[in-house]
């Protein structure tokens, strides 16, 4: 069907149709943190706070953040014999997102072989191809047992400052519980997506429901738990869940097993790919995992088969697929699609071409997909995605699209418009107004506003140094993790490095390697601090701003992934990923590793 030239350009009308639809003038600012006006927000509703004295003593390393990236880089500390490491966090335990995020139905939407961090280290087997939530969560505590990382941990922390103090070389550290301690490392790993948001509406502190955001769940109300209890207080209650991103995805499922009514408010239609969840076989699991060394060659496997088409595609048409899962099927076409341009002929236009094409293929099975399994042609067309792949967060799931089918589903189209204001009874859509006892939020996360606002905290370096007057021309590092006026400090993230956004984990496990090497090295050597120097640095963003390219497009629909639609800034080309790809990336740093001069940092 899209062979025929007018077929593919009535397509891409129709794409940017539906983009055009969806841009505001008001970008980023449409939203509001949550905490603005859903009350309560933030109280840990899984443990209660326990009473401690404020903590005042001195530690080799402090990692602000106890999600996936503070339990790596504590991991690969402990076992280059650093075993003074406190991660601090605002949770109440280990395992950052999987912590708050306790949403009926979450899992895991990568390979839970490559998803969840040290499984070799830890001899754990997860039970399923996507792990469930609570399992993930469980993975996150083996991690800090293991690794005996709960000893110096402070949670129901937050932290308000980080301050260089120049003549002992540490850091100090306070916290809202009283704290004020050293260290003579810090860490910060927030993951990218932590400060939940919603649209700024009018009127939308004024429902007289019960409402709440996703990542803090209302068992309470909806009955059920996370462990996929059925939520029996819903049989008479009309629920709006308002978002359909890869969240909503996993939630509206088990709500349709037991809401009386639930309405699905829609703005953009995610593309559903195809989930095929399945129990992992433990026999199977010991041939795979026999070999030493056999997580980090299926990372690197997935790196390779998710990024094939880079370089020379026609090298990696033999690459097995180890992992299998939907972001390495797309690679894998994208691959092939380049794989085809006969040699010497490949030119940038024929590859952005051959990838337009495969792009094209996977989303007509995709929207094809949704009218196999929609009874209703009219429901189906509704929850169709169009727009190309990675212009948003790919969604996968078996059961997503076929609870439509219910009669106690209702898709609530807005038209690309969203929702209009909020009452003291409900939501107003397209100039009606649509009756809820119960709004739930699955709005998502902030993730292009600014950095230091989103640490919640002021970090102060060397020379009165200050995270936005070093950023203020935009994002300045080495390999996305050194800053100049920063010495001993670490960022633990994506952007100026792999920015590997189909596995996070794995940019945390290479990053922990680095770490754990530069502070073995310091200590061994009796080393104070360890800087990058202000060439290095130049050199590192020079280079991404020459030939990075900007993840979203803005020809792209709106989303978090392009700024909501917005331009690109000067700024933006500074938050990019290392051009070569992420593959690339973790070369260059095992190479780096390896040759052991640290290049581009001072110690004294
Ligand atoms: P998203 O930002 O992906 O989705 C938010 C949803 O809210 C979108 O559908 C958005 O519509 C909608 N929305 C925003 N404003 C309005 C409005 N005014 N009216 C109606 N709808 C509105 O958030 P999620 O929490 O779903 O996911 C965030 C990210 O978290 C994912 O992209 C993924 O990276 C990660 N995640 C990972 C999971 C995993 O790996 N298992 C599971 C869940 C999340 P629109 O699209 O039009 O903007």
């Amino acid at each position: 069907m899209t062979n025929a030239t007018h077929d593919v350009s009535d397509i891409y009308l129709k794409y940017a149709a539906e983009r055009d639809k969806r841009l505001r003038h008001d970008g980023l600012g449409q939203y509001a943190r949550v905490t603005k006006v859903l009350t309560g927000y933030g109280v840990d509703p899984h443990q209660p706070v326990q009473a401690r004295e404020p903590v005042t003593d001195h530690v080799t390393f402090a990692f602000i953040g106890g999600g996936f990236a503070g339990l790596t880089v504590g991991a690969r500390l402990h076992e280059a014999g650093i075993d003074d490491v406190r991660l601090i966090d605002k949770a109440g335990d280990f395992g950052g997102v999987w912590y708050w995020n306790r949403y009926p139905g979450a899992m895991c939407d990568t390979s839970s072989l490559i998803y969840l961090p040290l499984l070799e280290e830890t001899s754990y087997m997860p039970t399923e191809k996507y792990a469930h939530g609570p399992e993930i969560f469980e993975h996150a505590r083996r991690i800090g047992r293991h690794y005996y990382l709960y000893d110096n941990a402070l949670f129901h922390t937050e932290v308000l400052s980080v301050d260089w103090e120049q003549d002992a070389s540490r850091w100090r550290i306070t916290t809202n519980r009283g704290d004020s301690f050293t260290a003579q490392f810090v860490g910060v790993g927030l993951g990218p997506l932590h400060v939940a948001k919603v649209p700024d509406v009018p009127g939308i502190d004024s429902f007289a429901g019960v409402s709440f955001h996703t990542t803090q769940w209302d068992y309470g109300y909806t009955g059920g738990d996370a462990d996929g209890a059925p939520m029996d207080k819903l049989a008479d209650k009309r629920v709006g869940v308002i978002g359909t991103g890869a969240t909503a995805l996993q939630a509206v499922p088990e709500l349709a097993k037991t809401c009386g009514d639930l309405f699905v408010v829609q703005r953009t239609p995610t593309s559903v790919d195809i989930r095929n969840n399945a129990p992992i076989d433990p026999e199977w699991f010991e041939q795979i995992s026999a070999e030493p060394g056999w997580q980090q060659a299926w990372l690197d496997n997935f790196t390779a088969n998710w990024e094939a088409y880079l370089g020379n595609a026609a090298d990696h048409a033999e690459l097995e697929d180890l992992v299998g899962d939907g972001w390495t099927d797309l690679g894998r076409r994208l691959r092939d699609a380049v794989a085809e341009i006969p040699a010497g002929e490949l030119t940038e236009e024929r590859f952005i071409q051959a990838m337009a094409g495969a792009d094209l293929s996977k989303m007509e099975e995709i929207r094809a997909r949704v009218d196999d399994v929609v009874a209703d042609p009219r429901i189906a067309e509704g929850l169709k995605a169009w727009y190309s792949q990675l212009c948003k967060r790919p969604g996968f799931h078996d059961d997503y699209l076929r609870v439509f089918n219910q009669d106690n589903v209702h898709l609530v189209d807005t038209d690309g418009k969203g929702i209009e204001r909020i009452t003291e009874r409900g939501v107003v859509i397209n100039g009606e107004e649509l009756e809820l006892d119960c709004i739930i939020w699955a709005t998502g996360f902030e993730y292009a506003t600014d950095y230091a606002s989103r640490t919640g905290f002021s970090l102060a370096g060397r020379d009165e140094a200050t995270l936005a007057k070093h950023w203020a021309d935009g994002m300045r590092t080495m390999h996305g993790m050194h800053m100049r006026g920063f010495p001993n400090l670490f960022l633990v993230q994506m952007l100026q490095a792999a920015f590997l956004g189909s596995n996070v984990p794995s940019n945390y496990a290479d990053n922990a390697r680095t770490i754990a090497q530069i502070v073995g090295h310091a200590r061994g050597a009796d080393i104070a601090t360890m800087e990058v120097t202000a060439e290095a640095e130049q050199a590192w963003v020079d280079m991404l701003y020459e030939r990075g390219r900007p993840f979203g497009s803005p020809e792209c629909t709106p989303g978090y992934y392009n700024n909501e639609g917005s331009a690109v800034t000067d700024r933006d080309r500074y938050n990019v990923g290392y051009p070569d790809g992420a593959g690339a990336f973790f070369a260059l740093m095992k190479q780096w590793r390896a040759c052991g001069d640290f290049e581009g940092l001072t110690f004294s």
